[in-house]
């Protein structure tokens, strides 16, 4: 064994600074600092080079952890580089906002054997940050053009991944989002006190300086349907993602002052980009000296009560019906919420949102845990005349997200779905049921991860491949 490694008995683990609560709350600024170079070789020198390295186990993209972590410890940083980015389309992203305590880090082995973990997302993060200000990072150089093309919908992780692969391969690439920028939900929806927005916006670049041609503020179903686009394209892939807020059917909700947690963070991150927003600019969707309350318990509602802090909000109250062992958001997230002020009221759920014009409080019944449903998680029972009444000025419902109805958005009513709403594929190629016409990432998956939808985009690619070849075979014989 390399004598560089195995330091996790000497060396205790480290993670980089985290910016005090009471600064970072006043900004948008990420809120983790960098390992410097020395930090991050120590760190990773902890790393016990595990025969079955459950971090790689447990890592959707199958990273090869322990490899770019002994490659760290020895200084061989633009090799951990390559290696690392062989297996991820934008490791700099999964670094910052991958849930690691779930994946790779929380199957450790030196973290199982109480020693802590080797912080393994704030290694990634450091290695690629190094890599772009070195010059490592480089646009695709395409060794032969192809002349076959593929039209990809949705600029998210999962179609910039398929469309980096593909066009590594010489295909010629264009990429369609309905927004006005391309990231999906890595711009519009995920805050940047958890990403900034000038990470996602390089990767999009050097895209765009390898090949990739993006086409935004262009809907498919409402530019042009699914079957025109098709004509333009030698295959399709569907990577639109899932939008459509699940409801809380209570009575008070069409009160005004109630909204969907996509509204509220789309026009944050919008402010954040320099845009005008008018709802925002004229006080509706701002918190500033508001009572907040968010109905929730996942990433999203941690989102949403870590936004309204940062736009001054009066109070900011997170409303979830389990307690907190058994929420669904990473603890990480929960943690840094709970050091920002946030006020969790566990075990209750919404029963009214009150008001006359404006919603003006919500009631809520207090709730007691059951026993495990399908989930595994404890089924929440409402406790018999326990309600209690919240004040609030506005109500942001982070209840998680459901598929839009692509056949009939898309004018392409026999496109396959699910009994969900995602899109049927077959799980071998992800092909849909319409020849040459793919499906990844959240909108087969229902709403996920962005490495999961990376690692979609990636499978996708290799499909696509192998479709166009069989295309091509088919005509030269
Ligand atoms: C608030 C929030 C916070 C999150 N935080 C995290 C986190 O910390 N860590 C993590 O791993 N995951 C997080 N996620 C989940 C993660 O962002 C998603 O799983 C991931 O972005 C899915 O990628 P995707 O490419 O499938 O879809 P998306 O990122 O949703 O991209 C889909 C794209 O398709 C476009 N589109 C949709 N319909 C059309 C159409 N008809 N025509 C043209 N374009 C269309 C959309 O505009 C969008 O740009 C979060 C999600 C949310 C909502
Ligand atoms: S599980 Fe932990 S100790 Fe084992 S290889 Fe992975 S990072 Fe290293």
């Amino acid at each position: 064994m390399n004598e560089k490694m195995l330091k996790f008995v000497d060396i205790n683990q480290e993670n980089p600074s985290k910016r005090d609560k009471i600064v970072r709350k006043v900004d948008f600024n990420e809120i983790y600092g960098e390992f410097i170079n020395e930090k991050a070789r120590k760190q990773s020198s902890r790393c016990s080079q595990c025969g079955v390295p459950f971090c790689q186990v447990h890592c959707p993209l199958s990273n090869n952890i322990p490899d770019w972590l002994k490659l760290t410890a020895e200084g061989r940083l633009e090799d951990a580089y390559q290696l690392s980015q062989s297996t991820n389309n934008m490791p700099e992203v999964c670094g910052r906002i991958c849930p690691q305590d779930r994946l790779c880090e929380g199957n450790c082995v030196i973290e199982q054997s109480g020693h802590g973990t080797v912080t393994i997302g704030s290694i990634e993060k450091y290695i690629t940050e190094t890599a772009w200000d070195k010059g490592w990072v480089k646009p695709i150089e395409v060794a032969e053009e192809l002349i076959q093309s593929i039209g990809i919908i949705g600029a998210g992780p999962a179609g910039l991944a398929c469309g980096e692969e593909l066009r590594k391969k010489g295909y010629q690439v264009t990429i369609y989002d309905r927004y006005d920028r391309a990231g999906g939900l890595l711009i519009y929806g995920i805050p940047n006190f958890k990403l900034e927005k000038h990470v996602v916006n390089r990767r999009i670049k050097l895209l765009e300086d390898g090949g990739i041609k993006f086409i935004l503020n262009f809907e498919v179903g409402k530019n042009l349907s699914l079957k025109k686009l098709k004509e333009k394209h030698d295959a399709i892939l569907i990577a639109t993602g899932v939008y459509k807020p699940r409801e809380v059917n209570i009575p008070g909700n069409n009160l005004k002052n109630i909204f969907p947690a996509m509204e509220f963070l789309t026009a944050s991150n919008r402010k954040g980009l320099g845009d005008k927003v008018e709802m925002f600019d004229n006080g509706t969707l701002d918190a500033k000296e508001k009572d907040v309350i968010v109905i929730g318990g996942g990433d999203t509602a941690m989102d949403c009560v870590r936004t309204s802090i940062r736009q001054k909000a009066k109070s900011v109250k997170c409303i979830y019906r389990r307690d907190k062992e058994n929420m669904p958001g990473s603890a990480r997230e929960v943690l840094n919420a709970e050091e920002e002020g946030i006020e969790f009221i566990w075990l209750s759920s919404p029963k009214e949102f009150k008001g006359s014009d404006k919603v003006e409080s919500l009631v809520v019944d207090r709730i007691k845990l059951g026993e495990p449903d399908e989930s595994g998680r404890r089924k929440p029972l409402i406790q018999k005349n326990s309600e209690f009444e919240i004040k609030a000025d506005i109500i942001i419902k982070a209840l998680g997200f459901d598929p839009e109805e692509l056949p009939k958005l898309f004018d392409e009513e026999k496109l396959q779905v699910t009994k969900w709403g995602t899109i049927k594929v077959d799980f071998d190629t992800m092909e849909t049921n319409i020849s040459g016409v793919f499906a990844a990432g959240d909108i087969i998956r229902g709403a996920s991860l962005v490495v999961w939808a990376i690692k979609d985009g990636r499978d996708v690619a290799i499909s696509i491949e192998n479709y166009l070849k069989s295309v091509q075979n088919q005509k030269v014989a």
